[in-house]
Order: C-alpha cells, then structure tokens, then sequence
C-alpha cells in the first residue's frame, strides 16, 4: 500500500515538527504526500501544482536520493531557492565510518538537537553477502529494556528517532555505498532490483521498535513506497523482543516480515534473559505470532535464539523449543552470543550449537547459525551501544513515566 491517502493533511502536526527542530528548518523527509504537500502550500506553492510537485519532489529525494534542491533540475530554479529557504533534505552526519575485514561496514551517524534535547547518535550496520545487501537500522538511541546479554540494553534509553532519523539512516548508508543512481542518470531512473546494494532491511540495531511505533511505522511505510525507496515488504524485517500488541498493529498497520528476539522456552528463564517477558509472558506472545496475517510457508516469522553456554542450549531447551512453536512458520535463527566488555555469558560451544541445530532441522525447522560479521569493529548483534548525550535526568523520568502510563510496566 502506498503511504498517499493514508494520512490527513494535520498543520499542528506540521507546526510542531517545525518547533521541535530547534528553529532549524523542518526537513521533508519522513513526510506522507499530504503532508508534504501542506508543506509546499504553506511554503507558497499555488495549490494546482501541489500534486505535481509533489511527485517531482518524492522522484528526487527518495528515487535519486539528492540531499540538495539545487540539483533539482526539473523544478523552476526560484522554486528551488523557496525550497532551500523553508526546508532540507539533508542527511545525516558521518561521525565515524569503520569497515570489518569481511566487509561489514559500521557508521556512526549524528542526528540534530529536537526539541530541549541534545544531538545524538547511532549506529546502523550494512552485511554484504553474496546474494544480498542487508542494512541493520536502529529505531532508539538506547533502549529501555534490559535484555541481560544485550549491550545496548545497558544504554538507558536517549531517546526515540523520528521517521525522518530512521530513514537518514537508510538514505546516508545508501549514500555511501554508492547505491543511488548517479545524477546525471536519465530522468527518473530507478536502479535494477539486482544491482541494489542495500536489498534488505532490518529494524535489528540499536532499541526496541515497537516501543516507538509510530515513528517506526512512518518510515517502515515509506522504505516500501512503490515510487520512492520501493522496498519490498518481505525484504523488510521488524525484530521485537516481544511487545505483544505493537505485534498485532505491525501485522495490521505495516504488513512487514516480524523477528522475534525469544531466547528462552520457559517464562522462568525468559523472566530473566528478555525481562518483558514478564509483562507478556509466553503464552501470550506465541498466540500473537500465531495471528500474525500472511504467515505461509513463504512468509514465516523469524525466531531469533542467542546460544548462551549453560543456559539455554541444552537438548532439552531445543525439545522445547519445536514443541512451543508448533503449527507456525517459523524460520529459528540461533545467533552465537556476541560478548561484550563487562557482559555475564558466554557464548555456547560450537559442537553444542551444531547439535541444538541438527535437533531441530530433524523436526523440520531451517535454522541457520547466523555468522557472527563485523565482530573486529563490534558490529554484531547485540554490541551497538553509542555514548550518546543522555537526556537530562528530568526528561527521562518524564519519558519513563510516559512509557508506564501507556505500556503500565
Ligand atoms: N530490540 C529488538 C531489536 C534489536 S536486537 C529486539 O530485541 O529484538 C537484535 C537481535 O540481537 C535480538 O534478537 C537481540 O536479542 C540479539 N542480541 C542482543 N545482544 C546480543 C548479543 N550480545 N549476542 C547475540 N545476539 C544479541
Ligand atoms: Fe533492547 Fe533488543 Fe537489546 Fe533487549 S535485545 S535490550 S529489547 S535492544
């Protein structure tokens, strides 16, 4: 579904973003058409060319990936200076860009002060392999959760990223990687499907993002955009660590494929590894999965399962494992642990994770060990935590008691 239509034109909304960036001029990606075009209006721009221009700007932005109007070429020159005047499309900064001996890449990205806050940072890491480019976005500068073998959980939660932050991300690795069409690339050339560097996205990085959802629905909805960034839904990948009903509105509202972070088959163990699992205990969580529209053996939910030495990789635990997700269609992921200075696990023995494997390819299950990439540059799974600004002590506070009066843990 494209994103046009789907919003009402809202000015508060418009204004606000305008008031929380500082004075900075509001920027127009992560806008829906009607929103951009209530921007335009607002600019100036008479109302019967709204449409048009929209579409020239959405073919420049996210189809070209310009950062600056001026190589709008098609666009009335002094249209272009109103542009520049009231709005930017710029990306974000590179703090800091590190390249693993595998080819893994990881950068530092710096996203501007919002509203009373500071500038901060996050990481997103880009995977090559042979038959494709995935790029691992963050949703949160930090999280507020506290998965017990997670380093970004030790990170206390910053601050949520907008749509526009999120999908900086995906435009600047882009970027980088050469993977938009060079400029002077005929007029509205896409790039092939296959000669995409960046075929895939995974919400993986840094934070939980069902818990800023909105945000992440945004930008989720514009990644797939048929005339923009045109991603295809079942090449993007939501992973949770299990926000049970932001699972139900992902399936409604978003539509793309779902990753659930489970490591443990007993609530007593998830208690402990994943502590949201005291708020939405098993059960529950699995009945959502079950739910989850679409699902076929095209379309499986992906179960991702880090191997601790000792407490979770037992054949047992992996008996369990197939009996819990019986009936759904499910891909298991087993992800060998990735240390991190100060972290209380080790990562299981090799022969125990192949054993853990071979039980459950036996009940049918593909599930492959996923190679730990970038390990050099901390790059892997579970190891991005930036050293952000942390909000002030009052705004956390303030945020926390929102986060409890919507989600009450
Ligand atoms: N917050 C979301 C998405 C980010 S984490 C979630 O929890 O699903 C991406 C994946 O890496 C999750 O499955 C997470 O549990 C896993 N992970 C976290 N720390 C890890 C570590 N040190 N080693 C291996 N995997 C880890
Ligand atoms: Fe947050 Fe996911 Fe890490 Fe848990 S595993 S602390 S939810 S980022």
């Amino acid at each position: 579904m494209s994103v046009s239509g789907t919003a009402t034109l809202d000015l508060d909304a418009l204004k606000a973003r305008k008031a929380a960036n500082h004075g900075e001029k509001p920027g127009l990606v992560g806008l829906t058409r009607p929103e951009m075009a209530e921007a335009l209006f607002n600019a100036g721009v008479p109302e019967r060319q709204l449409r048009m221009r929209v579409n020239q700007l959405w073919n420049w932005i996210y189809v070209r990936g310009v950062t600056d109007f001026a190589d709008m070429t098609n666009v009335a020159k002094d249209l272009r200076q109103t542009l520049a005047d009231h709005f930017t499309i710029a990306r974000p900064e590179v703090v800091d860009e590190q390249i693993s001996s595998d080819g893994t890449r990881k950068w530092l990205f710096r996203f501007p002060a919002r509203g009373a806050g500071r500038p901060v940072e996050v990481e997103t890491v880009y995977i090559p392999e042979s038959d494709r480019g995935t790029l691992c976005i963050s949703s949160q500068v930090g999280c507020t959760l506290t998965c017990s073998f997670c380093h970004t959980g030790t990170q206390r939660l910053v601050r949520n990223l907008t749509a526009e932050e999120i999908l900086g991300q995906l435009m600047a690795a882009r970027d980088a990687l050469g993977d938009f069409p060079n400029k002077d690339a005929p007029n509205g050339a896409f790039i092939p499907e296959s000669d995409r560097k960046v075929t895939n996205v995974v919400m993986m990085g840094m934070g939980e993002p069902l818990y800023n959802f909105e945000n992440v629905k945004r930008a989720l909805l514009l990644a797939s955009d048929d005339a923009g960034l045109s991603l295809s839904k079942r090449r993007i990948t939501l992973s949770t660590s299990g926000v049970v009903p932001e699972i139900y509105r992902t399936g409604e509202e978003i539509g793309c494929m779902l990753a659930i972070s489970l490591h443990a088959v007993r609530d007593d163990l998830r208690n402990i590894l994943v502590p949201i699992n005291k708020k939405y205990p098993l059960e529950e969580l699995i009945k959502a999965c079950r739910e989850y529209p679409g699902l076929s053996n095209a379309k499986r939910i992906t179960f991702e399962y880090v191997m601790l030495k000792d407490v979770n990789d037992s054949l047992e635990d992996a008996r369990d494992l197939v009996r819990l997700l019986k009936g759904i269609p499910a891909k298991i992921n087993l992800i060998p642990f990735n240390p991190w200075p100060g972290s209380n696990y080790q990562c299981s023995d090799w022969e125990t994770i192949e054993r853990f494997a071979d039980f459950i390819n036996q009940a049918g299950y593909a599930s492959p060990i996923r190679t730990p990439r970038g390990r050099d540059i901390l790059a892997a799974c579970g190891q991005l935590k930036s050293e952000s600004e942390r909000m002030r002590k009052t705004e956390r506070l303030a945020y926390e008691a929102m986060m409890i009066a919507n989600h009450g843990d």
